[in-house]
């Protein structure tokens, strides 16, 4: 399905230019026009998928082979010293285009970029029987 007004099915299908550094049948990836460092890739499924909750099984299967091979190739080619995945899901996550991607970030010593994670207290008890409530759906 291709949603008319998505830029990333435009992007997909070759309709708005993009600097495109991989395609098959199923993915597009490209480099972020805004990137957060060099190098900085989308993983772009063709089809739309709104985000992670809407995203099939045989393309999320895909996904993540296809990450670590244009992860292994960004840091052979860019000499990064580390990457990020990122991937966000809802405006509250940070999404800003409503088509499901993956951001590959190469990182390097002196980039100067944050996106460190903050932490919070934990209460064992409290955790064991957060776990097992999720852990019974899935
Ligand atoms: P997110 O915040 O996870 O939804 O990320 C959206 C990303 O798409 C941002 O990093 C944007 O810079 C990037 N982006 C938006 N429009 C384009 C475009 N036309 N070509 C490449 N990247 C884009
Ligand atoms: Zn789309």
């Amino acid at each position: 399905m291709s949603h008319n007004d998505c830029i990333f099915c435009k992007i997909a299908k070759g309709e708005i230019p993009s600097a495109t550094i991989f395609e098959n049948a199923d993915f597009k990836v490209i480099l972020d026009v805004a990137p957060a460092t060099k190098g900085h890739a989308l993983i772009i499924p063709k089809e739309h998928f709104k985000d992670i909750f809407e995203l099939d099984s045989d393309t999320a299967a895909k996904l993540f082979t296809l990450a670590a091979a244009v992860a292994r190739e960004l840091k052979a080619e860019l000499k990064c010293d580390g990457l990020n995945v990122l991937q966000n899901n809802g405006e509250v996550a940070g999404q800003t285009v409503f088509h499901f991607h993956m951001h590959l970030i190469p990182r390097y010593n002196d980039d100067g970029l944050n996106i460190t994670l903050g932490s919070k207290e934990s209460d064992p008890e409290e955790l064991q029987k957060l776990a097992e409530r999720i852990r019974k759906r899935i």
